[in-house]
């Protein structure tokens, strides 16, 4: 933890009106978790072969909720074995129509759990009840459903082609939006008739084994899906395995480097989905409100444990001063702390590890001569927690300004001129998001073409939907997915 007297004493923001909200966590009553969890094979909870396991733990509470199987090269070959097999007897063949069933048959049964599922990603991920209860949870059946709708209209899709799938996809996740990520990559790779061997991140399995669960109530034919789970090493036998026709990622830039060289020759399919340090920028004739509020969304949602988090904060000189005191005054009042009370703003960061990697960047910030603002939220004592964080009086060679910290951390400048914050915004490796606040369209429109990113908002900031394509430019990864794009790096066409 970055020390007390570390941060500027003097900029610790205190708020404090005497009173304070209820404690309303939600109950966890209805769920049901195992205390332990083989891999999904074969349409089957099956053993580890190696029969190790480690411990899943609350990030809010450092408890233990279960035991995960540790995934060796051994399980990664059964599955892909799985896969090929379900791959050519069965799931290839199948209408798309068919396919599609299965697929509306899952996403409805999602809805149906949607609670249980959002109380497990809470507890096993750290993020506020609210957004896994609005956001994540509802977007993953929107996945599924969406995809489902595809399945039997692929030739319309691609008009004159004959898409054809692709194999055996090997898909590799982050812990950020657990099942969501999974519903990503799962939805329309079944959809186009591909089968799967996906490795959830080794902090978040529980929700992926949950899917296992209704994967198998859905009746899908065994080893269409399989889940092996396990941290980096796991990911890698994916990676490397020979009979696997496809490597779908979501992670960090680092191991998107290390799989792209791995799998150079190898005639392996490739989409990368990586890191990315979001320019958000707001022009002087913009609502400044609205603005403020939509800054707070893009940062501090989900503990900035997004990769298209606006990070970067861009204010125009005139308002300058009245954007930070805004912002100031709006983040003394974030409520950070239990994950499941639906009060809370901003959650647990979601490991130690994540936590160090934070604290080590303010540090690098306070070196580098950064004003870092916090509020004064009272931290639970266990688990692992940041408050929100500003930092100010930093340039573009700041390497807190250029590297991605993912965690709710933002970094303030300003500018003049529509150039001179293009020339800003585009200053670093990566070109995954971006915002930009104004009430010109025209100042839209040119901000719009000249940031290098994949996904532009204007006047509002992390929204998602199926059937819009996402993915990035420079070093935040390689190929499309969602919407109609989403489609074409499973098929030959
Ligand atoms: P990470 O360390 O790259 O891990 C991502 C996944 O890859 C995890 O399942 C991880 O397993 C696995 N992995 C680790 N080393 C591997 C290797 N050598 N070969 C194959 N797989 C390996 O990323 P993270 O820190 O978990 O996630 C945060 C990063 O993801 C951020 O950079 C963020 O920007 C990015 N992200 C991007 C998007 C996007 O759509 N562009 C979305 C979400 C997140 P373990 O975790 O079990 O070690
Ligand atoms: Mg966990």
């Amino acid at each position: 933890m970055l020390k007390e007297t570390d941060i500027q004493k003097k900029n610790r923001l205190d708020f404090s009106t005497g009173w304070s909200y209820d404690p309303a966590p939600e109950s966890r009553d209805h769920i049901t978790i195992k205390e332990q969890y083989g891999h999904f094979i074969n349409g089957k909870f099956t053993k580890p072969i190696e029969g190790n396991y480690f411990p899943t733990i609350s990030p809010s509470t450092e408890e233990e909720i279960s035991q995960i199987a540790v995934g060796s090269a051994a399980d990664v070959d059964a599955a892909v074995k799985s896969a090929r097999k379900a791959y050519s007897k069965t799931w290839s063949k199948m209408s798309g129509r068919d396919r599609g069933r299965y697929l509306f048959r899952i996403a409805r049964m999602i809805q149906e759990r949607a609670r249980e599922f959002a109380v497990i990603e809470s507890m096993d991920g750290g993020k506020p009840i609210r957004e896994s209860r609005d956001v994540d949870i509802p977007l993953a059946a929107a996945h599924f459903f969406y995809y489902a709708g595809w399945a039997d209209k692929l030739e319309y899709a691609f008009p004159g082609r004959k898409p054809k799938p692709i194999g055996v996809a090997g898909q590799i996740i982050p812990w950020n939006f657990p099942l969501l990520m999974a519903a990503w990559k799962l939805a329309p790779a079944l959809a186009t008739g591909n089968t799967v061997v996906l490795k959830p991140a080794e902090t978040t399995s529980l929700t992926c084994l949950k899917l296992a669960e209704i994967i198998q109530e859905a009746d899908l034919p065994p080893g269409v899906v399989n889940f092996v789970t396990g941290a980096g090493d796991t990911g890698a036998a994916i990676v490397n395995h020979e009979d696997i026709d496809k490597i779908a990622f979501t992670g960090s830039t680092a191991v998107g480097k290390i799989i792209q060289k791995a799998i150079a020759g190898t005639g392996k399919k490739l989409t990368l989905e990586l890191g990315g340090k979001a320019p958000n920028i707001i022009f002087e004739d913009a609502a400044v409100d609205q603005a403020v509020e939509g800054i707070i969304n893009g940062i501090f949602f989900n503990q900035g444990h997004v990769c298209c988090a606006g990070s970067r904060l861009f204010v125009q000189e005139s308002i300058a001063d009245e954007v930070r005191d805004k912002l100031i005054d709006r983040i003394a009042t974030l409520r950070v702390g239990d994950p499941l009370d639906k009060n809370t703003d901003v959650g647990a960061i979601n490991s130690k590890e994540q936590l160090d990697t934070i604290n080590r960047y303010l540090e690098i910030g306070l070196n580098e001569g950064a004003d870092i603002f916090q509020s004064s939220c009272e931290l639970p004592e266990k688990g692992y927690w940041c408050c929100p964080t500003l930092v100010a009086n930093v340039s573009q060679s700041h390497r807190i300004v250029q590297e991605e910290v993912f965690g709710p951390v933002l970094t303030i400048q300003t500018f003049r001129t529509p150039e001179e914050v293009l020339e800003k915004a585009n200053n670093t490796p990566y070109g995954l998001s971006g915002g930009v606040w104004t009430d010109k369209g025209s100042k839209i429109f040119n901000m719009t073409s000249g940031i290098k990113a994949g996904v532009l908002w204007a006047n509002t900031f992390n929204k998602f939907d199926p059937t819009s394509p996402f993915g990035g430019y420079k070093e935040s990864g390689l190929g499309r997915e969602g919407g109609l794009h989403g489609l074409t790096p499973y098929l030959n066409i």
